[in-house]
């Protein structure tokens, strides 16, 4: 008895998210639910010559940055970091990690602006351009969202980052030194 209701509990809170979702929408690599994207947006990421392999079937992105699965269908296909033209934001690091597919923007580029002029005008500029209807996140972002989100994601982080690395540079002696 007691076995039953402890995995129950366990299991409560995603068996709420699932409640609407079928096994199969879970990623085929790590098992995390996967979000789903237009077949359009995976015939716009992956290699050319796997283009054949994406067939008309409905397709999910799998958000885990650990997991190396980047698209995943309900036929059994499935295409992995290596499988895409691009680096995928959420599955990259460094500065070479896009933030901005639209408007080719990328962490070096907040990186450098926010080291120059202590903060960036990244994420305002491309708001303002996203409000004029002049982005296409849905096809240009492999995981087929705004970019906006991660963009803000990681110019918080550089920005904190940042920072600290001025904060520790100009940091004043120590008591023990001033004597
Ligand atoms: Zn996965």
């Amino acid at each position: 008895m007691s076995d039953c209701c402890s995995a129950q509990a366990q299991t409560h809170a995603s068996a709420l998210i699932e409640e609407h979702s079928s096994t199969d929408t879970r990623c085929t690599a790590c098992g995390n639910a996967g979000r789903s994207v237009e077949r359009k947006t995976v015939l716009h990421h992956v290699h050319h010559d796997l283009l054949e392999r994406v067939r008309n079937e409905a397709y999910r992105f799998c958000p885990d940055p650990n997991c190396s699965l980047v698209y995943y269908s309900d036929g059994g296909a499935h295409f992995s970091t290596d499988d895409l033209r691009e680096l995928v934001t959420v599955k990259a690091s460094g500065d070479k990690r896009p933030l901005c597919y639209c408007f080719g923007l990328n962490e070096g580029d907040a990186r450098d602006e926010i080291a120059r002029a202590g903060n960036s005008s990244i994420p305002a500029q491309i708001s303002q351009l996203i409000k004029a209807g002049m982005c296409a996140c849905e096809t240009r972002n492999p995981a087929g969202v705004c970019c906006l989100g991660q963009v803000n994601k990681a110019v918080k982080r550089l920005s904190e980052e940042h920072k600290t690395a001025t904060e520790s540079t100009h940091a004043p002696m120590h008591d023990c030194c001033v004597r």
